[in-house]
């Protein structure tokens, strides 16, 4: 509407200027063909007595007329005795020296633009050629007797102005019909642009009013090739990653409870079962040995979903420091050798780096003996761990290796998921949860590195984490 409005409004003005422009072009040059004609005229020699005749040629449409006093008549001579809507007053005027340009209706309603100027005959227009005279005879014979004494007149001569007024309505017609016109199109081209332009914003609304929590499988049906196609595309990933973090999530979740649930289910049974009659205190001391490992588990689990659940929070809630990555690995190493004489497994280590890190002591401790923790749970009696740490260009490069198990090549590209483990009745026998893996390559991450396994089932596997170094 507003679009309407204003290109309205200009139309109305353009059309105005060109109307009163062409009104006032015309009307200018007709008074100047009117100020010409009567100075073309007035320069000829003995012009009241050729009018007089009848021997003056008026131009088509033209009338010429003179009119001067005799006594107190006013005298109106013309060359076809023509007459001219003009009062003896304006006659008056003009014969005393006023020069007059009107516009005068004729009785029979035509309009006349009408121009009158002084006329004072000169001497020798009054005076007839002597009888001796050897020039050329004058054209229209000499002027006659009653012209002689007359010593002003005044000449009007008029033109109709019908032909600037068919002009003029023939524009406003023109005018009339093209104004609306060209409004009733561009308000049709505008309204369909405009659906064009708000369908698909239309449609990605709707769109995106039917997308709820529970159905992010939806997504936007705008395929254009412009920025509402693009925005559709950025939409439509947009919709698709919160689709994989709810999925992740809900996954997340199921998952948790599940794994709370079984040591829980353990502790209910066990104590369920130790209750139901008078036991030694033995047994006693069985079920509760078992109740309580059961609980480290769980406890050990809410662990690791708690430095999880930081981890995701990001690196803010976090203050780094500046460490000698030799000395972490060092103190995490020196804690695991006991395990490791334990289980008769040959722990050696490469350090000596002097790699220098920003990062969080805890993080980077759990990282390694999470790590450390792996090797020496899936690695047979008589094998062995080597840690080692290297430097190279801005980053160091730790790794960790056993002679364990391996894993096989399927299970390769999921062990760094949440709860994912190889043989799961193993993992959790020897207290694992599944969660070790993500939270190294959680922290790895969030120090800006990565994570990665080389392993071979059955001859070992070798897990070497990269993070950037300040010296
Ligand atoms: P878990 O607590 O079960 O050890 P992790 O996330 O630490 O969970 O590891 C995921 C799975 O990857 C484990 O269940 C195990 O099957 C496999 N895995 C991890 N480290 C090793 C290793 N050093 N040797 C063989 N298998 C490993």
């Amino acid at each position: 509407m507003w679009y309407l409005i204003v290109l309205g409004v200009l139309l109305l003005l353009l059309s105005a200027g060109v109307y009163f422009n062409l009104s006032h072009t015309l009307h200018r040059e007709l008074d100047e063909d009117l100020r010409a004609r009567a100075a073309q005229m007035i320069s000829i020699r003995n012009i009241m007595g050729i009018v007089e005749r009848g021997r003056f040629e008026e131009n088509i449409g033209e009338i010429v007329a003179f009119y001067y006093r005799r006594g107190n008549r006013l005298i109106h001579l013309s060359p076809r005795d023509q007459t001219l809507p003009v009062s003896a007053e304006l006659a008056d005027k003009v014969i005393e020296g006023e020069r007059l340009m009107m516009t005068l209706a004729t009785s029979d309603g035509t309009t006349l633009r009408i121009f009158g100027v002084p006329y004072k005959p000169r001497p020798m227009d009054r005076i007839p050629p002597p009888p001796d005279f050897r020039g050329p005879p004058p054209r229209h014979g000499p002027p006659s007797r009653h012209l002689r004494d007359i010593d002003a007149a005044a000449l009007f001569i008029a033109r109709p102005t019908a032909h600037i007024e068919r002009a003029l309505s023939g524009l406003l017609i023109t005018l009339m019909f093209a104004v609306p016109l060209t409004l009733i199109i561009s308000g049709a081209g505008g309204v369909f642009l405009a659906r064009r332009v708000l369908n698909p914003i239309k449609k990605i609304t709707d769109t995106a009013h039917t997308i709820g929590e529970s159905d992010l499988s939806r997504r936007i049906d705008v395929h254009t090739n412009d920025e509402l196609g693009r925005l559709s595309g950025t939409l439509n990933e947009m919709i698709e990653r919160l689709e994989k973090a709810f999925e992740r999530q809900r996954q997340f979740t199921g998952d948790a409870s599940h794994e709370l649930r079984t040591p829980l289910a353990v502790i209910e049974a066990e104590s369920t079962l130790a209750l139901q009659r008078d036991r030694s205190s033995e047994e006693y001391k069985q079920s509760l040995s078992n109740v309580a490992r059961e609980a480290e588990h769980m406890a050990a689990i809410i662990d690791q979903l708690l430095s999880l659940a930081r981890a995701d929070a990001g690196m803010e809630a976090y203050d780094f420091e500046e460490l000698n990555l030799d000395e972490v690995i060092e103190s995490v190493v020196s804690k695991t050798r006991g395990r490791c004489e334990e289980k008769k497994i040959a722990l050696t280590t490469q350090l000596q780096s002097g790699a220098k890190i920003k990062g969080g002591h805890a993080m980077l401790k759990l990282l390694f003996s999470n790590l450390l923790d792996n090797a020496i749970r899936y690695t047979q009696s008589g094998g062995s761990i080597t840690v080692s740490l290297g430097k190279e260009a801005g980053k160091a490069n730790i790794e960790v290796k056993d002679t364990g198990i391996g894993i096989p090549a399927g299970d390769l590209p999921h062990i760094f998921e949440r709860f994912y483990r190889v043989d799961k009745v193993r993992s959790r026998g020897e207290g694992g949860s599944g969660l070790g893996l993500s939270i190294c390559r959680q922290i790895a991450e969030i120090h800006g590195g990565s994570i990665d396994v080389v392993s071979q089932a059955g001859r070992g596997s070798a897990f070497r984490v990269t993070l950037p170094i300040i010296s």
